[in-house]
């Protein structure tokens, strides 16, 4: 049988399987099995040609028992319903497990962004909070940057949802930029949390980072500010990077102005000057210590997972892990670290924003990012006392298990003092 990468049924599997080693009561189960509440929305925009193009958009509330709905929007050319479902429902667990008080969410438009100019994208970006406006706002829904959206795209956003309500509730989305009101150290929280996790994992595995060999599939926000930051904070080394159209491979490690010289002149970090083409499937089973997945879902899988040479995976990408290829890791002894714990410095660093913009009090960067630490580090250590609990008791577990075992329990024990079951 095909293996199953619809994400939506992916995430329903992940659930299923922590829900029964916990022992979860069966009604909680089958409320966090389906998302609250699903939108689907179309939006006009007139063209610079002067035609009027509909785009379809999406708004997901997974789960609302612990807070208002948190998690990003997505622009995506190839996104579906069952996508959004999967993330909104990865926010829910994401957000417990970091403990914020939020419910999980996620937003996204079939859309090409990178075949629009930016007056196009600006209508877009206002035509979709005029179609939710409804249902997003400080203590409702508050969303935030994903796949292809950025700060520019959030201002619009805030900018439309406050001609609406005719007030500045700044805390209705976040990653904003600084001049409205986002926060210091939002724009590589991702980054910068997934950098605590590895700092913990690598500790864990006895593995040097100054001696390590490190590699990056993706160069957007999660994977270029991945790339700096291993450098930076650990003098790592990183000796390949990707992007959607290929990969570049140099074990004496990447330049990051030679990285930006081969995007901007030929569209591709592929085609680094002195590095080795390869595709994005090789720069997975390159010979690395380290693999930070921080492209799109569904990259390692049951027919590539044997491959992986990595000691340490680090899913700072959404998804990028199969059921199949989680079980297949392992069993080789690989630790893959779950991307709603790595990930999670993006919507700890939305919540610094939000709990700012509320109280219109504003951070350093150096509060941030020692109050992201903190969090990050106690969600590792968390998920890998889960492990070993239960491991202790003969059940041996994956530390995504142990990290939904975590986070459903919160969600659950919230739903039953709430009286929802
Ligand atoms: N889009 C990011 C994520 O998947 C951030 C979400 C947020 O900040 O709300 O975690």
């Amino acid at each position: 049988m095909a293996e199953e990468l619809n994400p939506f049924r992916i995430a329903q599997e992940q659930l299923d399987k922590a829900a029964e080693i916990m022992k979860l009561d069966e009604q909680a189960h089958q409320i966090l099995r389906e998302p609250m509440r699903t939108l689907i929305v179309n939006i006009p925009v007139r063209m610079h040609d002067g035609t009027t193009k509909v785009f379809t958009g999406f708004r997901v509330h997974h789960n609302t028992a612990r807070g208002p709905a948190k998690g990003g929007i997505r622009f995506h050319p190839e996104e579906t319903i069952d996508t959004v479902k999967a993330l909104a429902s990865w926010m829910t667990w994401k957000v417990s497990l970091a403990n914020l008080p939020f419910g999980g969410a996620k937003g996204g438009i079939i859309c090409n962004p990178k075949e629009m100019n930016a007056q196009e994208l600006e209508q877009l970006s206002r035509g979709y909070i005029r179609a939710i406006y409804e249902f997003v706002g400080p203590e409702l829904d508050v969303p935030a940057p994903d796949v292809y959206t950025n700060p520019q795209i959030m201002a619009w956003m805030y900018d439309e949802y406050s001609n609406i309500r005719r007030r500045e509730e700044f805390g209705m989305i976040t990653g904003k930029p600084l001049e409205v009101w986002g926060s210091e150290g939002r724009s590589d929280s991702t980054a910068m949390g997934g950098m605590f996790v590895m700092r913990e994992a690598a500790k864990k595995l006895g593995i040097d980072l100054k001696k390590a060999k490190i590699a990056v599939q993706g160069f957007g926000n999660a994977g270029m500010y991945a790339y700096t930051l291993s450098k930076k904070l650990f003098g790592a080394n990183v000796v390949a990077i990707s992007d959607s159209k290929g990969a570049t491979y140099d074990p004496k490690g990447l330049d990051l102005a030679k990285l930006q010289k081969a995007k901007d002149e030929t569209g591709s970090v592929m085609n680094y000057e002195g590095g080795t083409k390869m595709t994005n499937e090789q720069l997975l089973e390159s010979d690395v210590d380290i693999l930070i997945p921080s492209a799109i879902e569904n990259q390692i899988r049951a027919d590539n997972a044997d491959k992986i040479k990595a000691k340490l995976v680090l899913e700072l990408a959404n998804g990028p892990v199969t059921p199949e290829a989680d079980q297949i890791l392992y069993e080789k002894g690989v630790l893959d670290m779950p991307d709603f714990l790595v990930n999670s410095g993006g919507v700890i660093g939305s919540y610094f924003e939000w709990v700012q913009n509320i109280g219109g009090y504003y951070w350093s960067a150096d509060d941030v990012y020692s109050k992201l630490d903190k969090i990050i580090t106690k969600s590792f250590v968390d998920t890998m006392n889960t492990k070993s609990q239960y491991e202790g008791k003969g059940t041996k577990i994956s530390p995504r298990t142990a990290a939904y075992i975590i986070a459903v329990d919160r969600v659950a024990k919230t739903m039953k003092a709430r009286g929802w079951y």
